[in-house]
């Protein structure tokens, strides 16, 4: 028999919801198929499920065929359409575990390059700065043994196989149980124990063994399959599972080989890890308290390396590609996880300048814990709001115990790069009705979708540009896609009732792009009270990025709430220097006069037409650069939370003089 419905599952069925289906599915005797257009699969294979892509709001069928058939389609339909029945705990854990932080500009060059001085260069993955003796993580490769077996060797050899299975499920089992483990690395370690228990990899290594192939090359036969069909899917977060299922299968080949893997225990108290590529499972129990920096050929900012290495506050390098071999040899290593810079036995002068990075970096930190519940004002008596610039819910805590005094800038990219489909918009309305409830009632500045061809996202085709950030991107973009922008703002307007909301529009470089969005909120409007849904406005601003919006600041300043400079894009489009290229980096320079000109002048259109200026790119957290744009008339900084005791101080002071010299 069976049953078709639509999958209210967030996330679809991806990793963990996909396990607790499996879970499900498994506990009746039936034989159960999920299917999804013209594709069925066993609804009892973890991996399998996943890689048949479901996203929410699809239809699917589920099939089974047994004695308890009537029951399996009951529990199984029940999940899929209401998947938050007692497992909402579970899920946010998970998903907490495996979502990506926010990319930093850096991070989304992904080449790596060797420069002139020996120095390496990376995806800047996780950030701070380390210095320490190199810690080489080189396991030697396992080998397909290629061995082809007589009829009567299959048994023992399938024995071995099965063995192998249960010995690395048992070392994963012991490796749950542990108390001293982070929620985080516990959500990891059991998505890899759900691949190495899964069907779809045991019965493939078990069909090929009973072809005549041995274990080790069996093994490595399906995990690779596996692995590529991973890889190949359209979307980061599976791309990513690609390498857990080479480290499980790494894990199996070992047990087969009675070999140990290469031992992270040994690592020597503050040395750096470098590795062309460490399994999260080998991270994830590693000594982590003293590991001082990581550095990998493989991975990016969302793999699963770097949520570790994030989580717990080591900064790391990764997608070094083939350059990490000329780690091997060296003695110590200095890596700069905001830039992505790696240097191989630095010279004295680096070896210095790190020391005194990293000395003032914790001397500094603590020092400034004094500033986290200052209200800075000017010495006139004007609030200077030190807001925080976030990218997801997570970062929400850091930014409340950095004394963040509101949001400056939530970029809703990432809500709408982690999941495999576009967002819905009640997703969309409870997270912004989160952010506006955790800072109320001070206000969360919410950018409306800044995407583009260099950041693609699943559900919107990007047509191949010549200069992406050029081209069709931000505001541009979403008032080309309106069944992209509309469910935006009705969340925004819809959320807006729970807190002190405002929303602002990025890379705007025209009045009628105002224009256009004033009339798709009003339409958004109408529509939500013709539904009969609670909804409230917002004040509307702009950034402040392009030189054209510099250009007609004054213009805009009477059509907008407020401004924020993003001097981020600002410097790079007043230079004309790709903010991405290192080669042209030294243009790439806000304190340019060209650049402070543009902020000047955007500052006083602002202020003469009495709406508030901020800023939420980069240089609002520059303690050296603070003082002018508070002299500009500025009245918000928005910053990484990490910055945000340190521009407090700044203001502070300024006040202090301020109000001695009688201003
Ligand atoms: C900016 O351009 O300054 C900015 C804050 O936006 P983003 O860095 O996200 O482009
Ligand atoms: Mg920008």
């Amino acid at each position: 028999m069976e049953r078709s419905t639509i999958v209210r599952v967030h996330d679809g069925l991806h990793a963990r919801p996909a396990t607790r289906f499996v879970k499900l599915a498994k506990g009746f005797e039936s034989d159960i198929e999920l299917i999804k257009a013209d594709k069925s699969v066993s609804a009892k294979s973890s991996v399998k499920l996943m890689l048949l892509g479901v996203k929410e709001n699809e239809t699917v069928t589920v099939r089974a065929s047994g004695a308890d058939e009537i029951e399996a389609i009951e529990a199984l339909i029940g999940y899929l359409e209401d998947p938050h029945a007692g497992t909402a705990e579970e899920e946010r854990a998970e998903k907490a575990s495996a979502e990506p932080a926010p990319v930093q500009p850096e991070a989304f060059s992904t080449n790596s390059d060797t420069t002139a001085t020996g120095k390496l260069r990376g995806v800047a993955a996780s950030e701070g700065f380390a210095i320490g003796p190199a810690f080489g993580f080189f396991p030697a490769e396992i080998k397909h043994e290629n061995r082809l077996l007589a009829a009567d060797e299959i048994p023992a050899e399938a024995g071995r196989l099965t063995q192998a299975f249960a010995t690395v499920q048992h070392r994963m089992d012991m490796s749950l149980t542990a108390t001293d483990l982070a929620e985080s690395d516990r959500g990891i370690i059991a998505a890899l124990k759900d691949i190495a228990c899964d069907d779809e990899l045991t019965q493939a290594a078990e069909a090929l063994v009973k072809e005549g192939m041995d274990a080790v090359s069996a093994v490595i036969g399906a995990t690779s399959r596996i692995a590529a069909d991973f890889a190949s899917m359209d979307d980061p977060y599976l791309n990513a599972r690609a390498d857990d299922v080479n480290a499980v299968g790494r894990q199996i080949c070992l047990a087969l080989l009675g070999q140990d893997d290469a031992n992270l225990e040994a690592i020597p108290n503050g040395a750096i890890l470098i590795a062309d590529d460490i399994g999260a499972w080998d991270l994830a129990r590693a000594p982590l308290k003293r590991i001082a920096g990581v550095i990998c050929g493989h991975g990016g900012a969302t793999s699963h390396v770097a949520i570790i290495a994030r989580a717990h506050g080591i900064p790391a390098v990764l997608g070094l590609g083939h350059s990490v071999q000329e780690l091997q040899q060296v003695k110590s290593v200095a890596l700069d996880g905001n830039n992505g810079d790696v240097f191989p036995d630095p010279d004295q002068k680096t070896v210095d300048r790190f020391h005194a990075k990293i000395g003032v970096a914790e001397t500094e930190r603590q020092a400034l814990k004094a500033y986290k519940d200052i209200v800075p004002r000017r010495a006139d008596g004007t609030i200077i709001e030190i807001a925080a610039n976030l990218g997801s819910l997570e970062e929400i805590e850091a930014a409340q115990e950095a004394g963040a005094m509101g949001v400056g800038l939530f970029r809703t990219e990432l809500l709408f790069m982690r999941h495999i489909h576009l967002p819905s918009e009640d997703l969309q309305t409870e997270t912004y009705a989160t952010l506006a409830k955790a800072f109320a009632p001070h206000p969360v500045i919410v950018r409306t979708l800044d995407i583009g061809g260099d950041k693609p996202i699943s559900g919107i085709d990007f047509p191949d540009e010549e200069n992406p950030f050029l081209g069709w991107r931000g505001i541009r973009m979403c008032l080309d896609r309106p069944d992209v922008f509309k469910p935006q703002l009705r969340a925004l307007l819809r959320a807006t009732v729970h807190g002190n909301i405002k929303v602002m529009l990025p890379m705007v470089s025209d009045l009628g792009e105002v224009r256009a969005t004033r009339s798709l909120i009003d339409e958004c409007a109408a529509e939500l009270k013709a539904e009969g849904r609670d909804y409230a406005n917002f004040d509307l601003g702009v950034m402040v990025e392009t030189p054209a919006a510099v250009m007609i600041a004054p213009m805009l300043a009477k059509e907008v709430a407020f401004f924020s400079i993003g001097t981020n894009d600002l410097t790079q489009y007043i230079m004309a220097a790709d903010r991405l290229n290192p080669t042209v980096a030294k243009l790439n320079d806000v304190t340019h006069p060209a650049v402070m000109a543009a902020i000047e002048l955007t500052a006083k259109a602002g202020v003469e037409a009495g709406i508030m200026v901020g800023m939420c790119g980069e240089a609002a957290g520059r303690a050296d650069l603070i003082p002018a744009f508070v002299n500009m008339g500025l009245t918000e900084l928005s910053m990484s939370p990490a910055s945000i005791q340190r521009a407090k101080k700044c203001v502070w002071e300024l006040g202090q003089v301020g109000n001695q010299k009688g201003e």
